[in-house]
């Protein structure tokens, strides 16, 4: 419960238990109060019992026409009854018999030790006492009855204005909702709160932000790949509209330049949907065990002449003869091919790449791993370059991978594969001095 309306609700039973007290002690008082005028005005009292028994015993031991006669001593007593036989014979003032024999002093009448009746009376005092207490005790069933109407009016105020403030940040959201809903660009959700609201708010907040950061790569990967697409079909389109324009026949090496364009065309546009299938996780996998050393080996095979074309020493150096890992083998493969002509084409002539294969324990992740280091003494990669180069279509220098050939995919394309074997890749990289490419996988054990 709120402080507030802890406080509400111990100022209302505080208010209830002071009425109560008062009430108590009104009640008590009241009595003392009356015994007390007894006693101070005793001669009085005694003489006003005297007088009726008087009464009684000249009248031939009876009450009859009591309510007639006249008694010297009633003038000091506002309010008297005389109750004989149950029922009240005489009685002078304004409070009814009923409240007199319930709060008046009572005098027990007697004659010849015979108890004739009993007399029920008030002076003055005792009176104004009585009048008192009839007062307070009519107004605290109203205080109390407005203390409960206030503590009343006052929990439905806090219950509104909490509501009000539980419904505001839901409201907030629901704005924010309907805002991304409509496509509204940067949308916040201005719930800086430590409570529940504040997590969901928060935890919409970070979808949000994640889909529209989706949004947006998904649109750069659209335009990156319509560019890319733009180059060579221009230069196709460009050699053809010549060939009509002029009728002079192709020569072979404008037909090998259109060649060379179609190719990658038709490499780009496979590179592209084998990201996308991998990103979107609808390529089929089916991994199964098989032995690394052999994938390394058929990678040397399918590398062999574009090291020779450019003259580069290359090294295998493997640590065993047989490193089982769970793998679909030809997308492990095309992942170590892709970093290897990498390596090989940002490697001058007479350069070095040297590949090695060892098993590493990673006691972080309990597991066993086999590395497949590729090294280079190419060109390197710059620090702010590094950090980027797994991402589709990102070049370190534009100028120079253009002619290459290369669709800017590779490295994408290599990651995912080895992330969907559980693995991952590390690099390290200096410019001029050369990269280092570390492909993990890990190793089916037994
Ligand atoms: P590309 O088709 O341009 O090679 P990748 O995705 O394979 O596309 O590589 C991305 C970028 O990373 C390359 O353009 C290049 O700048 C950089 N890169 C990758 N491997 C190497 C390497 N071994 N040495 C230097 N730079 C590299």
């Amino acid at each position: 419960m709120k402080i507030r309306n802890k406080l509400i609700l111990s100022m209302s039973i505080m208010i209830v238990f002071i009425m109560l007290f008062l009430l108590g002690v009104t009640h008590v008082q009241f009595y003392i109060d009356r015994d007390l005028a007894y006693l101070e005005e005793k001669a009085a009292f005694e003489s006003l019992r005297e007088e009726f028994e008087q009464y009684y015993t000249s009248n031939g031991h009876s009450w009859d026409n009591v309510h007639a006669a006249e008694f010297v001593h009633s003038r000091f007593f506002p309010a008297i009854v005389l109750i004989a036989n149950g029922t009240p014979v005489y009685q002078q003032g304004q409070l009814s018999a009923d409240v007199l024999r319930n709060e008046g002093y009572k005098l027990a009448l007697f004659a010849d030790q015979k108890k004739v009746g009993r007399l029920f009376v008030m002076n003055d005092k005792q009176l104004k006492t009585y009048e008192f207490k009839s007062m307070w005790y009519s107004i605290v069933p109203n205080i109390a009855k407005a203390s409960l109407l206030f503590t009343c009016i006052a929990a439905f105020l806090t219950i509104f204005f909490l509501s009000w403030r539980m419904t505001s940040p839901i409201r907030k959201i629901i704005k924010g909702i309907n805002d991304i809903k409509k496509g509204k660009p940067a949308v916040t959700l201005p719930v800086q709160r430590k409570d529940e609201f504040g997590a969901i708010s928060s935890a919409l907040q970070e979808m949000n932000d994640a889909l529209a950061n989706a949004e947006r790569t998904r649109k750069q990967f659209l335009s990156d790949v319509a560019h890319e697409l733009k180059t060579p079909l221009m230069i196709i389109q460009g050699e053809l509209e010549l060939v009509q324009e002029t009728g002079a026949p192709l020569s072979s090496a404008k037909q090998s330049s259109i060649l060379d364009e179609v190719l990658r065309l038709s490499r780009l546009v496979h590179d592209v949907l084998d990201l996308s299938k991998l990103e979107a996780g609808m390529t089929d996998l089916r991994p199964g065990p098989g032995n690394l050393v052999e994938v390394l080996e058929n990678l040397q095979q399918k590398t062999e002449f574009l090291l020779a074309d450019k003259q580069i020493r290359f090294s295998m150096n493997i640590a065993e003869d047989c490193i089982y890992v769970s793998m679909e083998k030809n997308r492990i493969l095309q992942a170590l091919y892709n970093i290897l002509t990498n390596a090989i084409h940002y490697t001058n002539h007479g350069g070095q790449i040297r590949l090695q294969a060892q098993r590493v324990y990673r006691p972080d992740l309990e597991h066993e791993y086999i590395s497949i280091k590729i090294e280079d003494s190419g060109v390197g990669i710059s620090e702010e370059d590094l950090p980027h180069i797994f991402n589709r279509f990102y070049r370190a220098d534009h100028s120079r991978s253009r002619p290459s050939g290369g669709t800017g995919l590779g490295l994408a394309i290599a990651q995912q594969n080895i992330l969907a074997h559980r693995g991952w890749i590390e690099v390290q990289s200096e410019i001029g001095k050369g990269s280092v490419f570390t492909v993990y996988l890990p190793i089916i054990l037994g």
